[in-house]
């Protein structure tokens, strides 16, 4: 089955009992037992199980080629669930420009529980290779990378690592109707939902894909214990949204590549960051591991900080925000909002300077969004 079949059908069934063709929200902390030890459907709380929450993972699991898939309370938890695989004295290589949120909770969290990050100003699958120790158990990447959309070698990283290490991929800049990181050899992928599967900036949620048996019943026994699990009413809205994701991805796409095209001829603007730019450093590795590209594009803008407060001034369609891929156009200032707890010297080590903005281009019409910029730029 194609994609977007998969993302309107697979755990999605019409309902036994009423044939309902929208999976139901099952609203319901527990399930009456048919006797000791029956359960009638497998379903004893909801924290353990729900069929609402059962069908989203399904789904997903499904778009990332995964055997399983587990969803939790947002994107965080699903990278913490991911984490609890290791042990004290573990070491995790990782790069300096992942998911604001994910550095904090590597740094501030799990550091303390004896866990070592190694964090590089790097996007070369080689060096991360070569940074391999005895200690090493898990490398996680982020690709595209955030902000700057630098692109790691999947394959290379999966293929130059040993076994006993597990390669992460968080998806959640490509999507999976983009990026399909199992199928080029990481164990495991992780999404926030709350972007572009949510897809319209009304619920935080979280998941993540594996196809390997070992590794999900470890993170589903985590899932249960840690509980850190969505509402089914949450599950629900990430499928809603999961049904338009190819329609909408594709509209992403058009409207990022004329955006991208736009800003790369503007004379305000220094550097654009695009991994669809033919001239993008890592462009080569981006046509061989994604099928296209999202929303996100960056930029820096000739001048400092003050030209660019005017500019975010006269936006009038771009909103002002953190968060991204959903509906509607955004812009942030990674240098103090998504990025702000990264210390300065390693900012300027990856180039997330004063000058820098990141857009999350939405499915607007284009010609709106262009309006909008010249006037902001002019
Ligand atoms: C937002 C985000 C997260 C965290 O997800 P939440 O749902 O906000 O907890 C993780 N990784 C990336 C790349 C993100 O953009």
């Amino acid at each position: 089955m194609k994609f977007a079949t998969r993302a309107i059908h697979k755990g999605q069934e019409p309902d036994k009992l009423t044939g309902a063709v929208t999976v139901p929200v099952y609203l319901t902390s527990t399930y009456q037992q048919d006797g000791l030890g029956k359960l009638r459907a497998g379903y004893e709380y909801s924290r353990t199980g729900n069929p609402s929450r059962a069908s989203l993972e399904a789904t997903i699991a499904s778009l990332e080629n995964g055997k399983y898939g587990l969803c939790y309370s947002s994107g965080s938890a699903a990278t913490t669930a991911v984490l609890d695989l290791l042990r004290p004295g573990d070491e995790v290589l990782t790069t300096i420009d992942i998911y604001g949120g994910s550095y904090r909770l590597f740094k501030t969290v799990f550091a303390k529980y004896g866990i070592d990050f190694v964090f590089m100003a790097t996007s070369s699958a080689d060096e991360i290779a070569e940074r391999i120790s005895g200690r090493t158990r898990m490398l996680w990447i982020e690709t595209p990378t955030n902000p700057l959309l630098n692109i790691l070698d999947i394959e290379k990283l999966a293929g130059e690592k040993r076994d006993d290490i597990l390669l992460v991929v968080d998806n959640t800049f490509a999507s999976p109707y983009f990026q399909n990181p199992l199928d080029l050899g990481a164990d495991i992928v992780v999404h926030s939902t709350t972007k572009y599967l949510g897809g319209h900036s009304d619920v935080i949620g979280g998941a993540l894909a594996t196809g390997n048996s070992e590794l999900y019943e470890s993170c589903k026994f985590y899932q249960n214990a840690a509980g850190a699990t969505p509402s089914s009413l949450d599950c629900f809205m990430v499928q809603r949204g999961i049904k338009t994701l190819e329609v909408r991805m594709l509209k992403h796409q058009s409207n990022a590549f004329k955006i991208a095209d736009f800003l790369k001829g503007h004379p305000r603007v220094e550097t654009v960051f695009f991994p669809g730019l033919a001239e993008h450093p890592n462009h080569d590795i981006a046509q061989k591991q994604m099928r296209g590209q999202s929303g996100m594009v960056s930029f820096k803008l000739h001048g400092g900080r003050h030209d660019l407060d005017d500019v975010l001034g006269k936006m009038k369609i771009f909103i002002l925000a953190e968060s991204l891929g959903g509906v509607e156009s955004l812009v942030c200032y990674p240098y103090t909002m998504t990025h702000a707890g990264i210390p300065e010297d390693e900012k300027q080590q990856i180039g997330i300077t004063e000058n820098l903005l990141r857009l999350s281009v939405g499915i607007e019409d284009v010609d709106d969004l262009l309006e909008d910029l010249e006037q902001a730029l002019s």
